[in-house]
């Protein structure tokens, strides 16, 4: 399976803002966006020239993308699904980023970042309704509980990163920290999700 095998501090200091891309680090001041306030590269420290619409839009959705640890095709297709539903496109697209398994395992608190609850999701750890799910991209309905393995449940990484306080408090999501186990509520709206981007601009792209 493709994925990202690059640096991810990289990524934050292209997209000018933190992506929490590496659990607690991401946290302290070894933040590579702390020390270099800019992009990667040669001309990284050069002065910005003025950016186009379409560079927004662009940049909007490399953000979002980013963030969830999606590819550029995947994320097609989570667009074309998201144009296809009722209602809004770009809540909707923000709304099924956010069901993804590896998303919610790392919201729950058991991983410090998407990428390593990817991992716990790839290493059959995580069970959803007491069958384990090992497809990071498997889409999280309301009511369904998310659990760790029972063998599993010793892992130092989970307790690691539940102790890890990243101050969000997630009404749509029921944590049973002793547990460890999870449920989705309900489908959140846009407004209870925290994230910072503006998705119009991604959907004013894919629309072109
Ligand atoms: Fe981004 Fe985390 Fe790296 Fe900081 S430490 S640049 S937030 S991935």
């Amino acid at each position: 399976m493709a994925r990202y095998k690059d640096a991810n501090c990289k990524l934050c200091r292209r997209e000018g803002e933190k992506l929490f891309l590496k659990g607690s680090r991401c946290m302290s001041v070894k933040c590579a966006l702390e020390r270099r306030q800019y992009a990667p590269g040669q001309h990284g420290q050069s002065r910005r020239r003025k950016i186009s619409a379409y560079g927004q839009q662009l940049r909007e959705k490399q953000k979002v993308r980013r963030t969830y640890g999606v590819l550029e095709k995947q994320f097609r297709i989570y667009f074309a699904k998201s144009d296809r539903k009722t209602g809004i496109t770009g809540e909707n697209l923000i709304q099924m980023l956010e069901g993804r398994l590896d998303n919610m395992v790392y919201r729950l608190g058991f991983a410090p970042s998407r990428k390593s609850a990817r991992q716990l999701v790839r290493h059959r750890h995580v069970l959803v309704n007491d069958r384990i799910v090992d497809i990071p991209s498997f889409q999280v309905k309301p009511s369904q509980i998310i659990k760790i393995k029972e063998k599993s449940k010793n892992l130092d990484l989970i307790h690691a990163s539940l102790k890890m306080a990243r101050g969000e408090d997630l009404a749509w999501l029921r944590i049973n920290k002793a547990a460890l186990e999870g449920e989705l509520l309900e489908v959140p709206k846009r407004i209870d999700i925290p994230l910072t981007a503006n998705e119009q601009l991604i959907v004013e792209l894919y629309s072109k």
